[in-house]
């Protein structure tokens, strides 16, 4: 070839470098996606809405946090089978992923439970987000061998509020609180932290 022992050592080098960024990338999305749904995992939602709670809190853009929780899902399990289940939580993964924009983040937050991060959002409209996404789920009709199943969820918004959210814990716990709202008001619907 045309390159010195000099420039084929350097090469080598640049080579090597580059080959453990590509796996330190390919380690983060392994140890931050939820392989199932391939949505964040909670932890990384946690990082991420930490700095957005940070720029939030001394600037003016509004932000806000869903709750998501599949109704019902015991029933559902003990009804059609685990794995039916585990087809109704990766469609309605996708459909949450599908009813949101780019810059916003969905994560699965635990077993069947979902949450959604929105940049630049206020209480109305992260409740029109979050009635779409209802919407979508209502009327998906997920197929378990031809049969329409009827899977619905319950939401919980709340907006940051810098003077009252002094941790994550304090907002997550107020889109919780929504949530069971939700859930007590009949399920397959949204409500909005006060
Ligand atoms: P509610 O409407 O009040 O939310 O009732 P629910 O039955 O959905 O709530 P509950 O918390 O009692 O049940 C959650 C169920 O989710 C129980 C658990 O077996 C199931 N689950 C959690 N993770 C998974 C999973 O990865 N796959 C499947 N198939 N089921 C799961
Ligand atoms: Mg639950
Ligand atoms: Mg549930």
């Amino acid at each position: 070839s045309g390159f010195d022992a000099y420039e084929r050592e350097y090469i080598l080098t640049l080579a090597a470098l580059a080959a453990v960024a590509i796996n330190n990338a390919f380690l983060f999305e392994m140890t931050t996606t939820d392989m199932m749904t391939k949505l964040k995992m909670k932890h990384y939602f946690y990082t991420i809405l930490q700095e957005r709670m940070e720029a939030a809190a001394c600037g003016d853009n509004p932000l806000s946090v869903v709750m998501i929780d599949i109704d019902n899902f015991k029933t559902f399990n003990d009804t059609y089978g685990h794995s039916c289940g585990d087809t109704v939580l990766k469609r309605t993964a996708i459909t949450i992923q599908e009813n949101v924009r780019p810059g916003d983040l969905a994560a699965r937050y635990g077993g069947e439970e979902f949450c959604v991060l929105l940049p630049d959002t206020d209480g109305p409209n992260a409740v029109i987000i979050s009635e779409r996404i209802r919407r979508n789920v209502a009327e998906s009709r997920i197929l378990d061998g031809g049969l329409p199943l009827g899977v619905t969820i319950a939401l919980g918004a709340a907006r940051y509020d810098p003077a009252r959210d002094f941790t994550i814990k304090a907002l997550m716990d107020r889109a919780d609180k929504a949530l069971y709202q939700s859930k007590l008001a009949g399920r397959n619907r949204v409500s909005l932290a006060r």
